[in-house]
């Protein structure tokens, strides 16, 4: 019953989630560019195919689909978590002034649980401080 939105995936996950109307408006909103949204976000973007979706519903579905694997989220500075409809290895950068995330492949220097020895399946590094716009704006408030 996919509706071809997302290539190469018969069902979500693959896991026993029923690829609802929701999930599926959540999950084509969320992969039509890559960006990073909050929930209230998501849920304007929803609603637009969905009216009468409730934020509730948007968040039991989030937390669905990041059960399922098929998004991620990034818990920004406060408190505020965005969600990231690509779930490839990657990391993130948080800036602390325009709130912007940004995308950053992950350094592929052996890490330090690797060299204790530990096996590394997957690893989720969030970097937060001031992106290369801030920067340049420095001190011109
Ligand atoms: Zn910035
Ligand atoms: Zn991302």
């Amino acid at each position: 019953m996919l509706l071809g939105m997302i290539p190469n995936k018969e069902n979500l996950g693959g896991k026993l989630m029923r690829a609802t109307k929701q999930k599926m408006a959540i999950l084509d909103f969320l992969r039509s560019k890559r960006a990073h949204y909050n929930a209230v976000q998501i849920h304007e973007a929803v609603q637009k195919q969905i009216p009468t979706i409730s934020l509730s519903t948007i968040y039991r579905n989030l937390a669905q689909l990041i059960e399922a694997g098929e998004i991620a989220s990034v818990e920004a500075s406060d408190k505020c978590v965005f969600y990231d409809g690509y779930t490839d290895e990657h990391s993130h950068f948080v800036c602390e002034r325009c709130k912007k995330i940004y995308d950053f492949p992950v350094a592929k220097a052996i890490s330090e649980p690797e060299k204790a020895g530990f096996t590394v399946k997957n690893q989720r590094v969030v970097y937060f401080g001031l992106c290369s716009e801030c920067n340049n704006t420095k001190g011109t408030k």
